[in-house]
């Protein structure tokens, strides 16, 4: 610890608070030897009166023994408010993400009805019957592979509420693929309560 800088830093802080040293040993009960000592780097306050006289100064023990003002709270202040703006934009994404799966479901559904519809048309016209088959195939693989992406979606977007205890968790992509399901409400086991409920899906943790 710089002493030295401390007592700069004492004085400086004293003044702008338009302290005389004599005020500011009178409300600490000391003499204003003493302050005087701290002032010059002689001596540094005694533990005992240290809060009382960063209390005084409104600076805190850490400012007073960096001898300047650290801007430790400017930096909490600001690593909350990053925080607070990564969550928002993961609910952003999150949103999105859940509607892309709307569209991606409805997009692959019709898919499927479509090559249906034109193997059923082709084989009327006297199409051979793998033509059908191959247009049907078709039309399941990518529905499937659509179901398999549009359930990644659901497992990792936004979170599962447990009816029982409010836990809102991101659930395995096994445990959301082998649950019954409505919609997007799920029948799962709380890792929280380990109770099973209806769990809805929340985008928002709080
Ligand atoms: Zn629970």
């Amino acid at each position: 610890m710089d002493q030295v800088k401390i007592g700069k830093f004492i004085a400086q802080k004293r003044k702008e608070r338009g302290l005389t040293q004599m005020q500011l040993a009178e409300k600490l009960g000391m003499t204003d030897r003493a302050v005087s000592k701290w002032e010059t780097g002689k001596s540094l306050p005694d533990a005992s009166i240290m809060l009382e006289l960063c209390g005084l100064l409104k600076i805190t023990v850490n400012d007073l023994l960096s001898g300047e003002v650290i801007s430790m709270e400017n930096y909490n202040e600001k690593t909350e408010k990053n925080l607070i703006e990564m969550v928002r934009q993961k609910e952003q994404s999150d949103k999105r993400l859940l509607t892309m799966e709307i569209v991606i479901g409805i997009i692959s559904t019709v898919f499927l009805f479509a090559m249906i519809a034109v193997g059923t048309v082709l084989m009327t016209m006297g199409a051979q019957i793998w033509i059908f088959f191959l247009l049907f195939g078709l039309g399941i693989v990518q529905f499937i592979v659509a179901m398999m992406f549009c359930l990644r979606i659901e497992q990792v977007a936004g979170y599962y509420e447990c009816r029982k205890c409010g836990h809102k968790y991101v659930p395995t992509y096994k445990s959301v693929n082998m649950a019954m399901h409505m919609g997007r409400t799920r029948y799962m086991k709380c890792p929280e309560c380990g109770k099973k409920s209806w769990q809805r899906k929340v985008v928002s943790k709080d």
